[in-house]
């Protein structure tokens, strides 16, 4: 069962469903083999070699200057894998100001983890992982960086995005974690707007506990549903210890991120005095 889910749809979504773990170590090594070829290496870090095993290659590297350039260093070559394999999601804030690909890919969230701690490929590339704003919001909301102790179970069952699928088929509520929308060519100033606009931020900036569309389906079919969310647990994991007992784990940790966010939104609410109201009220009008 998968708690922090993503929106993960990209084009070349490989099932290998039926897969002897004989096939699945096969073609585990050649996803790893054919990594090194990628980036020039005889061997790959334990992190890429992660990478590789876990996500299928869905796309090119965009460079932004239209040449291709030389993978120098380490960090560069493991954000080369990254960015071949993750998930493009809005720009982050270096991103926005023009990074050396144009898309910016992030590694995809399984239990509240994700590699490189959701930082995007473009600041892994640049040494500044640290300094995402895609992963400084995902730690915000209580992300981790990926335990290399779940991957070999992953790559087992087919792949990360094969396992995100299944799991997301066999529960309805999600969470979606979300970053503050960064537009394009705007400086982040603009961080705390005007009430209004600043709701709109501070929704944007919610890990949102959504009811997404394929969800709809247990909607108001459970006595117990509640006031915003349907009840998340399907019959089948109902009757299933195990998988309930997994469902406490991620309830418990989705309260734990709602209350950590109501906890910071009443903060931001807190810190925002009357003149910095009018302040930014100003900005808006004369900018
Ligand atoms: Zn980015
Ligand atoms: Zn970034």
């Amino acid at each position: 069962m998968s708690s922090l889910f993503e929106e993960y749809g990209l084009a070349l979504h490989q099932t290998q469903d039926n897969d002897s773990p004989r096939s699945i170590n096969h073609s585990n090594k050649r996803a790893i083999e054919n990594a090194s070829k990628e980036i020039g290496k005889n061997s790959l870090s334990p992190t890429q070699s992660q990478v590789a095993s876990l996500l299928e290659r869905v796309r090119e590297l965009d460079w932004t200057t239209k040449i291709a350039r030389e993978l120098k260093t380490e960090a560069q070559r493991s954000a080369a894998l990254l960015h071949c394999r993750g998930k493009s999601v809005e720009p982050c804030s270096h991103c926005a100001q023009g990074g050396p690909w144009s898309t910016c890919v992030v590694f995809p969230v399984y239990q509240g983890q994700s590699m490189y701690s959701y930082a995007c490929s473009n600041c892994v590339y640049y040494h500044r992982a640290i300094k995402c704003s895609h992963r400084q919001a995902f730690e915000a909301q209580g992300g981790r960086n990926w335990d290399p102790a779940i991957t070999e179970s992953i790559v087992a069952n087919g792949g990360l995005r094969s396992v995100l699928t299944k799991d997301h088929n066999n529960i309805a509520p999600v969470m979606k974690v979300t970053s503050p929308a960064v537009p394009k060519k705007r400086k982040q100033s603009a961080e705390c707007a005007a009430p209004s606009q600043a709701q709109t931020q501070m929704q944007a900036n919610t890990t949102q506990i959504a009811t997404p569309k394929k969800t709809i389906r247990l909607q108001s079919k459970s006595a117990f549903d509640g006031e915003k969310l349907p009840w998340p647990v399907s019959p089948a994991s109902w009757n299933d210890p195990i998988k309930l007992r997994s469902a406490i784990k991620d309830l418990e940790t989705f309260t734990q991120i709602a209350k950590k966010r109501v906890a910071r939104l009443d903060e931001e609410c807190e810190a925002m005095s009357t003149a910095d109201f009018w302040n930014q009220e100003a900005a808006k009008l004369f900018s």
